[in-house]
């Protein structure tokens, strides 16, 4: 038997998600134009930071699939003692924040965990985040105050939203040693809990008794105009003077770093944040405002090559799928033994060949198409036995 699992969605040689974090129902009054300073509360309207998205990046890559991690409280990073004036709200507080994060799931974006109000600063009366911000998971004394409050967000989700969230990630990646206890009592499927940048190998490793898939962070959306843009911190923007000279050279390494992954199979998760404006008046380090064109190469990068294009859960169900679905054949029959263990809905799976074929079953028939060199069909498993009667021929 020829017949193999593709280890990715339609045998696509890498799957990549775009990971977009604290989209969040505020605005920080900090730069002239409306769209740099907002972080999620105007929504979709026209001068809204997502209304920039689709015009810069979504409208020209319209594949791309975000995931946003959406604090559930009011976001404490917006301080009430920094030098601009905010709006800032909790998930369900306006109906008008609901339904845009509803569209965006209609748009085939998801929305992930990502705390309740971010952490507080160690000094209220400093609202910089370097070195004097605890970060959400960093806090939590004991075991059961962090499942209380995590298992909220999935509750304040599911209220407002209708939606059942299967991931996440600490803020500001920051854990202490009861963190992952804390993710896995709350029964994610995955978790983004470190991020290393760069990497050339990445397999699936898991954490705790519920086997969370610990989801990597691999790329920065900065790469390519990191060492050029200014941060309107004085001491950084006079070194970035000197250093945006050296952008070119760092390019070509970036370039070299996506392809590794890319060749490698790996998954490409590209890191960012909303919005650049913070309460201390210094910009955001990643984000999509200031990162644009950056994003814009990395994506026409990818644009020739075959890249799945996904959800932060679409890649962590695809992982599971084939780490527990066997394939072999019986009774001149294709098998699919998938073992759904842990009663996840909507599994589907890849098949590929090197010659041409058909699955038939007795309601279904699946016509194999040409995808990254093999043929390949895309098939919904159920739990137990899936079986298939294979034709070579083509029918017309
Ligand atoms: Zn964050």
């Amino acid at each position: 038997m020829s017949f193999t699992i593709s280890k990715w969605f339609n045998n696509h040689q890498a799957p990549s998600v775009l990971m977009i974090d604290d989209l969040s129902d505020a605005y920080i009054e900090t730069y002239k134009e409306a769209y740099k300073n907002d972080w999620g509360y105007l929504c979709k309207e026209e001068n809204s930071v997502y209304s920039f998205l689709e015009k810069e990046l979504l409208n020209k890559f319209p594949s791309i699939k975000i995931t946003f991690f959406v604090p559930y409280l009011k976001h404490n990073v917006i301080s009430e003692k920094g030098k601009k004036s905010y709006k800032k709200y909790g998930v369900g507080e306006r109906i008008e924040f609901s339904n845009f994060l509803k569209h965006l799931i209609k748009e085939g974006h998801e929305i992930a965990h990502h705390g309740s109000n971010h952490g507080q600063y160690i000094d209220t009366s400093n609202p910089s985040t370097v070195n004097n911000f605890k970060h959400e998971w960093e806090l939590f004394e004991n075991v059961d105050e962090g499942v209380e409050v995590t298992k909220k967000g999935i509750e304040t989700f599911k209220e407002h939203l209708n939606v059942e969230i299967k991931g996440g990630k600490f803020c500001g990646y920051k854990q202490r040693e009861n963190s992952l206890e804390i993710i896995d009592k709350s029964k994610f499927d995955y978790w983004c809990e470190d991020v290393n940048y760069n990497t050339k190998n990445y397999t699936a490793t898991k954490f705790g008794e519920e086997n969370i898939i610990s989801f990597p962070t691999n790329f920065s959306g900065n790469a390519f105009v990191r060492l050029s843009y200014s941060t309107g911190d004085k001491h950084k923007d006079r070194k970035k003077q000197f250093t945006k000279y050296l952008q070119p050279l760092y390019d070509i390494s970036q370039y070299k770093a996506l392809n590794n992954l890319y060749t490698s199979g790996n998954i490409i998760s590209i890191q960012e944040h909303i919005s650049p404006a913070t309460s201390s008046g210094i910009t955001q380090s990643a984000n999509i405002v200031s990162d644009i064109t950056s994003l814009q190469k990395i994506y026409n990068y990818l644009s020739n090559k075959s890249i799945w294009y996904a959800t932060c859960q679409d890649i962590a169900d695809y992982i599971y799928a084939v780490e527990n679905t066997d394939i072999y054949i019986d009774n001149e029959e294709i098998v699919l033994k998938f073992n759904n263990y842990k009663n996840l809905e909507n599994i589907t799976i890849s098949i590929n060949d090197k010659e041409y074929f058909e699955f038939f079953s007795q309601e279904k028939h699946y016509v194999s198409k040409k995808n990254n060199h093999k043929y390949t069909v895309n098939i919904p498993i159920v739990n137990g036995e899936n079986r298939y009667r294979v034709e070579r021929e083509h029918k017309i």
